[in-house]
């Protein structure tokens, strides 16, 4: 089995990834770690690549700290509109499972974070969205 993990380095993306180790370990699945430089057309800055491969290699560290094997996981940059690389990459890498949190950046003000709300819209593949209040 493939997951599909998508963070932004919030808290709730930290916890979707405690949800995702635990399910991998569990199954023996492969997790592909997503990073999406939301950019709207504007070039992807030097300085932004490095921000999103020190994001990749701190969460990746923690799975391999946590008993991921290292095989067990690759991890992808993209730029563009978060959602649409989520959903592309989850096809083009046939994934079985998203997981993802509710919320990421910007907080509990809404129901659900616009990129989830997205992904949740067009999405062909099944989405485990991670709840704030979940207790791992
Ligand atoms: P909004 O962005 O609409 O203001 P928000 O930041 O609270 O709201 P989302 O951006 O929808 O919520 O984040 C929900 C989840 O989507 C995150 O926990 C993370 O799993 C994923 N996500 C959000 N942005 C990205 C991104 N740039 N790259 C990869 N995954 C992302
Ligand atoms: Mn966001």
């Amino acid at each position: 089995m493939k997951i599909l993990l998508p963070i932004d380095g919030s808290e709730y993306s930290k916890k979707a990834a405690l949800v995702a180790l635990r399910i991998a370990k569990k199954h023996s699945a492969h997790i592909v770690l997503l990073h999406v430089i939301a950019s709207s057309g504007q070039e992807r800055k030097k300085w932004m690549e490095e921000g999103a491969e020190k994001l990749l290699q701190v969460y990746k560290e923690s799975m391999i700290n946590d008993g991921l094997d290292e095989g067990s996981l690759t991890t992808i940059i993209e730029g563009g509109d978060p959602a649409d690389q989520i959903i592309e990459t989850a096809e083009i890498k046939g994934v079985e499972r998203i997981i993802m949190g509710t919320h990421g950046k910007t907080g509990l003000k809404k129901l659900a974070g616009s990129v989830t709300e997205k992904v949740l819209r067009n999405s062909k593949v099944l989405v485990l969205g991670v709840p704030p209040n979940y207790e791992i």
